[in-house]
This record gives structure tokens, C-alpha cells and sequence, in this order.
């Protein structure tokens, strides 16, 4: 994981690198401002890979990454590609050629392996980033437009940079994303628990597990229809999402049931985080076409663990196992309310 890492912050070093000179030896000033505008990006996310990486050697990141050797080979053959280019020459070349090489550094940049690695490092803030990224990419495609015609190759290279980045972008969405409701889906749980597990496992940090199940749901579909039943699963999403803290992860499990991922959340927190998303679902209101006015309630369980450092990590069955037998209890005595959580233990 800090091969990788480090492999990020250089890569972007690089690009910094460039676009400061691209900017000192650029003649127009105006396209020299945008390649210093560039650089000033690049350095803001060689800021955040040197973050993951500070938090990678505290302790405070799990390792994340299935393949790490297919990621390392990968990540240094677009290295390895970038460093082809000479630096100084930049000074000689003219104001398309410099384009062109800034559009080239982009495409490198937009490798579907940058995004993977947000969303897996930092879930939490991977929208901000991305849209931070878009920015980035959009100044570029926006000077180039303007100084060719959409139907030149130049006008073609923006048109196709811009596609680029929103394929990668529709892409990472639909594998780790549920459309309905922009919710993580269960596939991104099965990815992320186990993760989030062998880490609280490593450092002995506690881990909270939630499901929640909306209350007679089928009610809203059957009385009202289909169409309301979703406006309804995608405002408790939100609710949920909102509810809970940013490091905490809402996932749309299947149908109307959720998962909370909490770390660092124990069972002197577990009551705290499930009022908060009990209290986030009471709160919404759903104006139905008959001038009805819909509110909601669900049913949570929860699975906690809270090992010593070191230990072998819980298996994702066993936590969902655990929160759903937590869960139905919920059911059972009533709805609208938490069950007692299960503590799972590692001895
Ligand atoms: P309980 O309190 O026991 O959970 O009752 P319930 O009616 O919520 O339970 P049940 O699991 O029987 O119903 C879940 C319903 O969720 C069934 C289905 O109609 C509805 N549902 C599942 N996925 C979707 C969806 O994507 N959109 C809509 N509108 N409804 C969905
Ligand atoms: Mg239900």
C-alpha cells in the first residue's frame, strides 16, 4: 500500500513539475497563467496522497488493496511513461504542442486507477474529490476549445478528453454505486467491511455494524405505488447519509433494507449512532399525490466488535449474521427502535 502511495504522490509531483514549467517558459501569458492555475492543482493532490500516505504510516488506513503487485505495475508503467517526457525542451515548443502535452499528462491522470484509489481510501470525501478533479480537467478542455473548432483534432482531443474522464467516472459509479439511491451498494459493502474489520482487528479499534430495515414498507408501494415507494427509499437514504457521520459509510443493502459501516464506533457508541438514524428517518416527510403526508420509521440491529490489537478480524457472515439477528429482535419488539447489539469477539 505505500509503494502505491508513494507512486501517487509522484506521479502528480511530476505533473506539478511540468505544468510550473510549462507556465515559466510559455510566451502567452494568459496560457501561462492556466498552466501555473495547473500546477497549483497538482500540488493540491499530491497533498492528498502525501495525507493517505502520513495516515497510512500512523496506523490509520487499512490495507486497502486486493492486488497490490497488479496495482504497483500498473501505476509505474504510467510512471514510467510520463518520465519520457523532456523537460527541457518544453521551452521550445509551440503553444499546441504544449497543449497536446498537457492534454497527454490529463489522459495519464485519468487512469480509472486514481479514482478506484480515492473511492477506496477515502469514501468519505471521494465525491469532493472528484468533483475537484473535474474542475481540474475542465480548464484544460475549456482552453483548448476555445482556440480550435469543435470539428479540428484539437477540438476532437477536448471533446475525447472530456469523455474519457466522465466514462472512468460512470464507470467507478455503477461498480460501487446503487442508482436509485447514490448510495454505496452491497458490492462496495462486501468490499469495504472485510477491509474496515482486518483494520479494527490491527490497530484494536472498535467497529459497529448496522442493518436497517424500513418499517412495513411494502405498505407504501401497495397503497400509494412504486414510483412513491422509490421517491421514499431515495429521501431515507439521504436522510440516513446525512444523519450519520461523514467517515461513516450508508449502504443500500437490497430493497429497503441499509448498512452502517461505524469505525472507531464501540458499544458505549453504538446508542448515539443508532438514535441518530432513527431520529434522521423520523424526521422525513413525504407528500404523496392524494395530499397525504408520509413518515417513516425502521428497525436497526447491530453487530459490534472491539478486539485487542492484533487479533485474526471478524468475518463479514459473522457481522451480518449478528446484525441481522440484532435486527430482527428490533422487529419483533415493536419496530421503530434499535435491538440490542451483539458483541462479537475474536476469542
Ligand atoms: P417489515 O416492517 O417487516 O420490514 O415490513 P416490510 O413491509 O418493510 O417488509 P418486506 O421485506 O416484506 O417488504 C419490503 C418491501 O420493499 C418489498 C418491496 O415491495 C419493497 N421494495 C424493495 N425494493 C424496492 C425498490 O427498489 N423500490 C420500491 N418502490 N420498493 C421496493
Ligand atoms: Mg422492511
Amino acid at each position: 500500500m505505500r509503494e502505491i502511495l508513494e507512486l501517487c504522490v509522484k506521479m502528480d509531483r511530476l505533473a506539478d513539475d511540468l505544468y510550473q514549467t510549462l507556465a515559466r517558459d510559455c510566451r502567452e501569458p494568459e496560457l501561462a497563467a492556466l498552466f501555473a492555475r495547473l500546477a497549483k492543482d497538482e500540488a493540491e493532490h499530491t497533498g492528498w496522497w502525501k495525507g493517505l500516505l502520513a495516515a497510512w504510516d500512523r496506523g490509520l488506513l487499512p490495507e486497502l488493496v486486493n492486488d497490490t503487485a497488479g496495482l504497483v505495475e500498473r501505476l509505474s508503467g504510467l510512471y514510467a511513461e510520463f518520465q519520457t517526457i523532456e523537460f527541457d525542451t518544453l521551452g521550445t515548443l509551440s503553444v499546441e504542442q504544449m497543449l497536446a502535452l498537457a492534454a497527454r499528462v490529463e489522459f495519464f491522470m485519468i487512469d480509472p486507477v486514481f479514482s478506484e484509489l480515492i473511492e477506496l481510501t477515502e469514501p468519505a470525501h471521494a465525491g469532493k474529490r472528484h468533483a475537484a478533479y473535474q474542475v481540474h480537467v475542465q480548464r484544460l478542455v475549456t482552453e483548448i476549445s476555445g482556440r480550435y473548432p469543435e470539428d479540428s483534432l484539437a477540438g476532437l482531443l477536448a471533446t475525447s478528453l472530456t469523455r474519457a474522464w466522465s466514462d472512468t467516472m460512470r464507470l467507478s459509479a455503477y461498480a460501487t454505486h446503487d442508482p436509485l439511491t447514490g448510495l454505496y451498494n452491497r458490492r462496495a459493502l462486501q468490499t469495504h467491511l472485510p477491509q474496515w474489520a482486518a483494520w479494527s482487528a490491527r490497530y484494536g479499534h472498535p467497529l459497529t455494524v448496522l442493518l436497517v430495515d424500513i418499517d412495513f414498507f411494502k405498505d407504501v408501494n401497495d397503497r400509494f405505488g412504486h414510483a412513491t415507494g422509490d421517491r421514499a427509499l431515495r429521501e431515507i437514504a439521504t436522510a440516513m447519509d446525512e444523519g450519520v457521520r461523514a467517515s461513516d459509510l450508508v449502504i443500500r443493502y437490497g430493497g429497503d433494507e441499509f448498512a452502517v459501516i461505524a469505525p472507531e464506533t464501540g458499544l458505549a457508541e453504538y446508542g448515539e449512532l443508532c438514535t441518530r438514524v432513527l431520529d434522521a428517518v423520523r424526521a422525513v416527510t413525504l407528500d404523496t399525490d392524494g395530499d397525504e403526508t408520509l413518515r417513516f420509521t425502521v428497525s436497526i440491529g447491530g453487530a459490534v466488535t472491539h478486539d485487542a490489537a492484533g487479533s485474526p478480524p471478524q468475518r463479514l457472515e459473522s457481522l451480518l449474521a449478528a446484525a441481522d439477528q440484532s435486527r430482527y429482535s428490533a422487529k419483533q419488539t415493536g419496530r421503530d427502535r434499535a435491538g440490542t447489539p451483539i458483541a462479537l469477539s475474536a476469542s
